[in-house]
């Protein structure tokens, strides 16, 4: 089959990056060791892993009309994602995430600036995008109402809806319904299994565990898929990469198990560059790495 058509509707960020012996308490400053500016925000991220691996990707967000606006733009153009649905806010600051990368691990705030004007009216202007999608990704740093109104438009036209419910919030169980996956890591499906009754989900379900790999449910008993042993250097973007690479999957029409698979090897490629969207494999580099 040829490419997947995958659409994302999502957050697009710059990320100013700090690298630091250990992280500040309240009140205290000290020195970083490395500081760098790379593009992110979960939907970009999503985009580039998806369109990396070959599939025809599809932007619907916004970016401030500042200077990391045009230089987010750039970078996605280069990506050669689509960027029709992607229209800067007059007199806004684009999203930013400030990400401290200490003791292995990394703490981040966004800020989500321009994402907030991804609304409902925004997102259903580009309603034909959604349409001729095999895939619609969408993760939870636009507006909820915006998720809403993706899932229905998804339920509408029939077009598989892939929901990845990060940063965690409160969802309705009509949105989590309408999703044909729903991809949390640990913590937020500890925030999910507090909003609704989990086996409603569990058809739906996969749920990233780092390095203890992902687990997904096939007739209600949970399927554990173990990452590979890789040596990590950044894990910043890893459930981001996993995410586009199984949108990739599900849109090239694969199972569920075979689209773990899949995104468990792509994802655990992309931890071994500093960076969220630096180690994003290539198809041929994760049919390489599974070789
Ligand atoms: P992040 O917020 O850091 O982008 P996340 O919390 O959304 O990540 P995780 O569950 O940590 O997502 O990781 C997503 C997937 O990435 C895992 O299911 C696994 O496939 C892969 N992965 C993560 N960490 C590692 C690792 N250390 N080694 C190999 N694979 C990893």
């Amino acid at each position: 089959m040829g490419k997947p058509v995958i659409t994302v509707v999502g957050s697009i960020n710059m990320d100013l990056v700090v690298a630091a012996a250990k992280r500040p308490e309240a009140g205290e400053t000290i020195l970083g060791e490395d500081f760098y500016t790379s593009p992110g925000g979960k939907g970009s991220n999503q985009a580039v892993a998806a369109a990396r691996l070959g599939a025809e990707v599809h932007m619907i967000g916004r970016v401030g009309d500042d200077e990391f606006g045009s230089e987010l733009l750039k970078f996605m153009e280069k990506e050669n994602i689509f960027l029709n649905g992607v229209e800067p806010v007059p007199h806004s600051a684009s999203g930013v995430a400030m990400i401290t990368l200490a003791d292995g691990d990394n703490s981040i705030i966004v800020y989500q600036g321009a994402n907030k004007e991804a609304t409902p009216d925004y997102i259903r202007k580009y309603e034909s995008l959604i349409a001729k999608s095999d895939v619609v990704i969408t993760q939870l740093e636009i507006p909820i109402e915006s998720v809403e109104e993706t899932a229905r438009l998804c339920q509408k036209h029939q077009t598989k809806f892939i929901l990845n419910p990060a940063p965690a919030a409160d969802l309705s169980v009509d949105v989590l319904m309408k999703a044909d996956f729903i991809t949390p890591n640990q913590s937020e499906r500890e925030t999910l299994s507090k909003q609704v009754d989990f086996n409603q989900l569990l058809d739906k379900l996969i749920v990233t565990e780092g390095k203890d790999g992902v687990v997904y449910f096939e007739n209600e008993a949970p399927r554990r898929i173990s990452s590979h042993s890789v040596s990590t250097v950044d894990t910043t973007g890893a459930g981001d990469t996993f995410n586009g690479a199984f949108a990739y999957a599900i849109g090239m029409k694969k199972d569920v198990e075979t689209a773990c698979h899949f995104a468990n090897a792509a994802a655990a490629l992309s931890v071994q560059k500093l960076g969220a969207q630096a180690g994003m494999p290539t198809q041929d580099e994760v049919n390489e790495f599974l070789r």
